[in-house]
């Protein structure tokens, strides 16, 4: 199974990513963790994309693109699901052709659709715990109470200024992906608001609906 979970920040991609992990042992390839794995580790790409990261820019496409390629090729192109890649039209033709190139062509594409009210809420009150990456919301799951506070953080790009940038960033380069892969077929939009367990349902009829016979 090869799926992209696509949408806006904050439109719970990687939340939903993991409970499909947990459901059907799918590996989750989220660009942005890996992103700022190499920004914490100073290696030399961490250095060139973190000031993109933390003013809410997108990196450039064939930076993102090979730390994507390579995630896919050690997941030897199957069995995964791509959190917040592709993010531009660019990035979205690049992964068609190098799937299909590889004889594992892309299956679906689930795009959470979520207003903006909504985003800017998750996004202004999403912590994060720093060791194991769990997301919390500080009213709707706040972080349990045995959980040391101080692992407990906001992401440096979940600070207003980014949000409004990031939003901004999403409109002008990410959201005409959509209509890319409608065009290609690939499309399957979902409602995702509401609470995690309802998206989930939507997201498994979602997956039902084109892999009937791999998920039976
Ligand atoms: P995320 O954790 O998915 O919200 O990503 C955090 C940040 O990493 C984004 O705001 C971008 O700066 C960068 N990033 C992640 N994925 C991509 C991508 N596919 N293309 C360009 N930049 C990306």
């Amino acid at each position: 199974m090869r799926l992209v979970l696509f949408g806006p920040p904050g439109a719970g991609k990687g939340t939903q990513s993991l409970l499909l992990k947990e459901r059907f042992g799918l590996d989750v390839i989220s660009t942005g963790n890996l992103i700022r794995a190499a920004i914490n580790e100073g290696s030399t790409l961490g250095k060139k994309v973190e000031e993109h990261v933390h003013a809410g820019q997108l990196v450039p496409d064939d930076l993102v693109r090979d730390l994507a390629n390579e995630a896919m090729a050690q997941h030897k192109f199957d069995r995964f699901i791509l959190d917040g890649y592709p993010r531009t039209t660019r990035q979205a033709v690049w992964l068609m052709e190098f799937l299909d190139a590889y004889k594992s062509p892309l299956e679906a594409v689930i795009s959470l659709q979520v207003s903006d009210d909504v985003i800017v809420d998750r996004l202004s009150n999403r912590r994060i715990n720093r060791e194991t990456g769990e997301s919390y919301h500080l009213t709707y799951h706040p972080p349990p109470a045995d959980v040391d506070p101080s692992l407990i953080v906001q992401r440096k790009d979940d600070a207003p200024e980014s949000v409004k940038a990031r939003l901004e960033t999403y409109r002008r380069e990410t959201h005409p992906v959509e209509m890319f892969f409608q065009q290609v077929g690939l499309l399957s939009p979902i409602n995702g608001e509401g609470s995690v367990q309802d998206i989930f349902s939507r997201v498994l009829g979602s997956v039902e609906r084109f892999s009937e016979l791999e998920l039976a």
